[in-house]
């Protein structure tokens, strides 16, 4: 059985995923980190970001890996390298490129294939599993969803003003929701929660349940 949870930044998607995918014992994906792993590797190998070609090579050459919730690239662990600004803001530029959404998109389908599975993104109930059986769709207001990303910055020490981060954040919505391939919208079958007023705890039990409703049959016992 597969759950999508897509969204824009900032509404709590992977805090979400995470926290369902653990009640209901399922397995986890967050694609946004395989993005970012792509942008990660281009930046360190100095590339043009808006070289289709090369950015799609280096796309289809990386071993990319979770384990126990870490990130791997081949075997160096770039968990925390790929969570720095220049990373966020470069993910969403070769997140546009179509010959790298193809290969991630594979690589989605295949940790999908005969497991339970509760996956995270911005395309998961439209593009790579449009027969999932569940499909939401987490909203914020622009507010709330920069002062929740400069909490998190504020975690690692990184001190940024709200108003950068609303303008960077404008700036990946523009380009994940206008981009030709795969743009960031809800499935229409997609359940759309807004989750401004609401804890991430909150939002996860909702999400549990509206899952067991769904589909009580499907889920393991
Ligand atoms: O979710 P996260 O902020 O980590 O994603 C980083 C970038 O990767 C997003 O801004 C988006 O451009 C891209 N992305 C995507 N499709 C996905 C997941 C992420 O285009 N399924």
């Amino acid at each position: 059985m597969i759950v999508t949870i897509d969204g824009p930044a900032g509404t709590g998607k992977s805090s979400v995923a995470r926290m369902l995918a653990d009640r209901l014992g399922f397995e986890f994906l967050n694609t946004g980190a395989m993005y970012r792993a792509v942008a990660y590797a281009c930046l360190q190998r100095q590339l043009d970001l808006a070289s289709e070609q090369a950015v799609g090579d280096v796309a289809h050459s990386l071993e990319i890996f979770f384990s126990n919730n870490r990130l791997l690239l081949g075997n160096e662990d770039v968990t925390e390298a790929i969570r720095g600004q220049e990373v966020t803001q470069s993910a969403s530029i070769v997140a546009a490129n179509p010959v790298v959404r193809k290969r991630l998109v594979e690589l989605q389908r295949i940790v999908g294939q005969g497991t339970n599975l509760v996956t995270e993104g911005r395309d998961q109930g439209t593009i790579v599993f449009p027969n999932a059986e569940c499909k939401f769709f987490l909203t914020a207001s622009p507010e709330e969803r920069a002062r929740r990303r400069q909490r998190e910055l504020l975690q690692k020490g990184e001190q940024i003003s709200l108003e950068e981060l609303l303008e960077q954040q404008k700036l990946r919505d523009l380009r994940d929701e206008t981009r030709a391939c795969s743009p960031l919208k809800p499935a229409p079958n997609a359940v759309v929660i807004d989750t401004t007023q609401m804890t991430l705890v909150h939002v996860a039990s909702h999400l549990e349940q509206l899952v067991q409703q769904a589909c009580p049959a499907a889920l393991p016992r």
